[in-house]
């Protein structure tokens, strides 16, 4: 099979369950990961032929994808804020929407002007919030925990691949003896988990087969747990004038903003995402 034919082969197949254009991304993907070679490379080499090896790692990726596999666990990577990070079944797919909730807390930072800010994220997946936030703020002190021991064995590599010095920890953030001993935080961030078992029906499947339930569905439907826990957490664990942002569910602005007003936070904002959801919440704890 040549570099052209390998490409039209996993387009075809794919074009039945993700149309045409979302076929030809994967296939460009994919083609990358098997060949090791730009997209420019292979339109000039588009005739050489692939190697036993690389034809059965294609067959296999080709496999995954038509059970639905997302492209980013085929080949174990994925781009979140202009690094690619390693991912696996043990971390979410980091999202986009979750590059704007950093890029908030980085603007933020930036215009307090902190020059030497305390930062957690609570359910740090695979890393992202807490290396983007570093690699955009070098002498910020960031740490980040989660609950899963392969996600952080995940994140601390990630870590290390990028060079960045983050503090990952194996913490129960709905366990009060398991987060007592953390130091105070100028911000705390967490994107945890918020769908609810109900809503997994209008789901795609392969988020809901293959992305790790501990990481999107929240404990007995309990929409508000983490931002209700987390709340409290921030008014022992936040200093004076720190702020605690989270990533919402799009169904839930206005309820976990009233839930922070409610606990005493101010100047609590909602923001939308690039889609015009609501899908960050902030609130300063004074
Ligand atoms: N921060 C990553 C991101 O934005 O891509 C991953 C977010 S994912 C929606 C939620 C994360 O929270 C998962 O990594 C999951 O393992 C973690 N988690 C779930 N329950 C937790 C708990 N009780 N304590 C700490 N982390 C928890
Ligand atoms: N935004 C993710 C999704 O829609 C879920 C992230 C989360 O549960 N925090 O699949």
């Amino acid at each position: 099979m040549t570099i052209q034919t390998a490409f039209t082969h996993i387009v075809t197949s794919l074009e039945p369950i993700q149309g045409q254009r979302e076929a030809a991304n994967i296939a460009h993907i994919v083609m990358e990961y098997v060949t090791g070679m730009s997209k420019m490379d292979r339109i000039v080499y588009k005739e050489r032929e692939l190697t036993t090896e690389q034809t059965s790692q294609l067959t296999a990726a080709v496999k995954a994808l038509l059970a639905h596999e997302p492209v980013q666990y085929v080949i174990g990577s994925s781009w979140f804020y202009g690094m690619e990070l390693l991912v696996n079944p043990h971390v979410l797919i980091p999202r986009p929407e979750t590059e704007e909730l950093v890029e908030w807390i980085v603007q933020d930072i930036r215009t307090a002007q902190l020059s030497q800010p305390q930062i957690l994220d609570i359910g740090t997946g695979s890393g992202a919030i807490p290396l983007a936030i570093k690699k955009e703020l070098p002498q910020a002190h960031v740490q980040a925990v989660d609950v899963s021991k392969g996600a952080l064995q995940t994140a601390k590599d990630n870590a290390v691949k990028q060079q960045l010095d983050v503090t990952f920890e194996l913490v129960d953030i709905l366990n009060k003896t398991a987060w007592t001993h953390l130091p105070m935080f100028d911000i705390i961030v967490s994107n945890p988990p918020y769908i609810c078992q109900r809503e997994s029906a209008d789901m795609q499947e392969q988020v809901v087969s293959y992305e790790p339930s501990l990481a999107l569905f929240v404990p007995d439907d309990d929409a508000l747990l983490f931002y209700r826990e987390i709340g409290w957490m921030g008014k022992e664990k936040l200093k004076n004038g720190g702020a605690l942002y989270f990533e919402i569910n799009e169904a839930f602005g206005t309820e976990t903003a009233a839930l922070l007003e409610g606990m005493g936070y101010l100047e609590v904002e909602i923001k939308k995402d690039l889609f015009g959801k609501d899908r960050m919440v902030k609130g300063v704890w004074k």
